[in-house]
Formats: C-alpha cells, structure tokens, sequence
C-alpha cells in the first residue's frame, strides 16, 4: 500500500496486510512455525527462523511503520523488550538524559539494569527545555522522553527537544505508549525513534503484551534488527496477529477513548470534592497549548486529587462498578487506580509529593463505555468513599 496516498484510519486496517496470496484469506495468517524450508543452502523465501523473522510479525511490523508515518518498524515481545533495545545501542560510560517522571519500568531499567552497566542518567523536569538543555553533558548520547507522562499527563514540546538532543548529537527517542500513532506522530516532530508498549492502546483489549521501536534511519532500524535477533525478545505470531487486530479499529476507538476523557474531565472540574484535573484536553492544564500543537486529540488518560485523604480516595478506587480497579491503561474498558499504594508505590513519600503526586491522586484508563454510565459510576463511587 502507498503510504502517502491513505490517511491513518484507511492504513490502520490495510498497511501490512494484503489477502494471503495462496488461499485469499483476508486475515493474516498466524504462522505458528519455528523454521523454513531452504530451496538450496542458504536460498530461502525471506525466511530461515523464527527469531530473525516470521510473516505475521513481518505485517505486524509493517502496519505499525505506517502508523508512525516511519520507514521500518520492529516488533518486540513487551514495550520493555524494546526500550531495552535502544538502550542496547549504548557503550558503558554513555550519559542518558531523560524525565524525572518515566513510567516505572523504564526508571527501574535506567537505574537498576543499566547503571550496572556504567549507563549514567539525568532525571529532569521535560516540560522545561532549559533543564533539558542544561543536563547534556559531553557523553550524551540519548535522549529518552514520554509525552503525555504518567500520572500528571505533562506535555513536552517533542520539537524543542529533539532539536536540544540534535544540537549535542544524541539520539531522541519518544515514548509514544500514552498518546498512540493516531494522536501524535513524533518523528515527524525530529525524534529519532519512536518506542511503544503494544500492551496498551494498540493492542487494545487488554490481551496482549508487545512492543515496538519505529525509525526513518536505516542503520538505526539495522542495528535494532541485529539485537531483535540477538538478545532475542521477539513476539509470537499469535501476540502479532492480536496486535494488528487491534490496530485495525485505533483510530474508532481513540475518538471514542478522547471523547469520553474530555467530557469525564469536564465534570471532575466542576465537582466540589476535586480540588484538580490533570488533562492536556483542559485549557487549565499546564501542557494544554503545545498539547493542542502537536497531538490531534489529548488521549483516554486523565488523573485528578481529591479533597480528601489517602484513605478515603482508596475508598473511592475501591468503591467503582464500571471502572475496573487495575493497573495498565489503554483497553476498551474503563480502569481507576491510585498511584500512591499502587503504581508509584516504590518512591518515598517524600520524594513523591515533591513530584506533585498527592495521597489522593487518582488516575483513570477511560475506556470506551457510554460516557454517562462512567460519570455516574465516578458518581456513586465519591458518594461511597467520601463522607
Ligand atoms: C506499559 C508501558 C511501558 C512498558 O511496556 P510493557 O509492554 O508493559 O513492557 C513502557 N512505557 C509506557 C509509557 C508504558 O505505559
């Protein structure tokens, strides 16, 4: 398929994916196989081993290419396998700048994997170019940065800061999990790379775990191929099929997933019991204006504090009908959690409130259930918890 040609909702359900030329069958084939006959040593069809590659990993890759508006995609088998593998292009004594608030597991690589390794990281605030700017150092050589990031939804200007990592010849990678190929599109920005956890809006239906790096550099996609291939962490073609299942219908259900954030955003900053709202979407977020520059919708992801203690918001998280009490974000379905005792359990108190994270934050996957049964479950559930 010309890429250029289609826009994303006609490539999310065609790019990578053509009728299997022997049979006609729509849908890609889930080719359960480890090996590939040869015509003759060394002559094969494009395939030896399953490691290296397999065809429904091959159109799973292409598909998510074209989301990304890139060149070459590689498929992993979780969003760690590949952060893990940009992290792989690294030599011990590299320098990493990256945000003071990334997603838990890739704190815990940065600083309890690859530290080990002699890796150096700076932790800063993203949303301020300056401190990025002032946290390169000569050994630089990757940028690392998610944007909306998890729980506050802050927005980093992607451009501002690829062209910071350019200027010292590093490499800017972009965790695009939270915001997904339909709402922002960063190499188009200057990243370099673009990582993404298939596990979550991608694949959708919370039955999966993926990952992915998409670049537009050759060598960068060459060098991502040799350590797919060396280190090994490669998704099955089932988990594959799964994936491009999903993103056949990103685009229907991030309208969906958009619409219902902004309208469940809307009523939090209206009620009483919620002193605030964390969503690019609201002209009161911090983000909101480079957020409206280079996303085309705010995303399905919203937190807010309550008035109200530790205790009682845990009451209110436990309290849901609708909403799935979990960790994990980015399926049909509605979840709540409360990062203090659940995911960002693993920071000091301290260290935690400084970061902005309350007691009585709560953040919230908002699915794609009718938006009126979601406000009246949040509803029931403040009445519930709250006294
Ligand atoms: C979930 C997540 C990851 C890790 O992905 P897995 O598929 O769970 O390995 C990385 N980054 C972000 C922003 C995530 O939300």
């Amino acid at each position: 398929m010309d890429d250029d040609q289609f826009r994303i909702e006609t490539r999310s359900i065609h790019a990578g994916q053509e009728p299997d030329e022997e049979t006609g069958a729509l849908m890609t084939p889930i080719h359960a196989n480890s090996t590939y006959e040869q015509d003759a040593p060394g002559e094969h069809r494009g395939y030896e081993y399953s490691r290296t590659g397999n065809p429904t990993r091959t159109d799973l890759e292409e598909n998510l290419a074209s989301l990304e508006n890139a060149e070459y995609g590689r498929a992993f088998a979780s969003g760690m396998a590949s952060i893990n593998t940009v992290l792989n292009l690294l030599e011990s004594g590299d320098h990493v700048v990256t945000g003071n608030d990334v997603y838990g597991g890739t704190h815990r690589i940065f600083t309890q994997v690859y530290e080990d390794y002699d890796l150096e990281f700076s932790f800063v605030d993203m949303t301020d170019l300056e401190a990025i700017e002032s946290a390169f150092q000569e050994n630089t050589e990757l940028l690392w940065l998610e944007t909306p990031t998890n729980p506050l939804m802050s927005i980093v200007d992607i451009e501002g800061a690829a062209e910071i990592a350019h200027d010292h010849d590093a490499l800017c990678a972009i965790d695009n999990t939270f915001a997904t190929p339909y709402l922002q599109n960063p190499l188009d920005l200057g990243a370099d790379i673009v990582s993404h956890s298939l596990t979550k809006y991608l694949g959708g239906h919370s039955d999966v775990v993926g990952g992915a790096l998409l670049t537009n550099d050759e060598e960068l996609d060459e060098e991502f191929g040799f350590y797919q291939n060396s280190v090994g962490a490669t998704p099955g073609p089932f988990e594959s099929f799964l994936v491009l299942r999903g993103t056949k219908t990103l685009p229907v259900r991030m309208d969906r997933h958009c619409k219902n954030a902004s309208a469940i955003a809307s009523w939090l900053e209206d009620n009483p019991d919620v002193e605030r709202v964390y969503y690019p979407g609201l002209a009161s977020h911090p983000g909101h204006e480079i957020a409206s520059e280079q996303m085309r919708d705010f995303g399905g992801m919203l937190s807010f504090e309550l008035d109200a203690s530790l205790e009682e918001a845990s009451e209110v998280v436990s309290s849901t009908e609708v909403f799935t009490l979990a960790e994990s974000l980015g399926g049909v379905e509605s979840l709540i959690e409360q990062p203090a005792p659940m995911t960002h359990a693993a920071i000091p108190r301290e260290e935690r409130l400084e970061a902005g994270l309350k007691d009585s934050l709560i953040r919230v996957s908002v699915g794609i259930e009718h938006v009126d049964d979601l406000i009246g479950d949040l509803k029931q559930a403040f009445e519930q918890g709250l006294e």
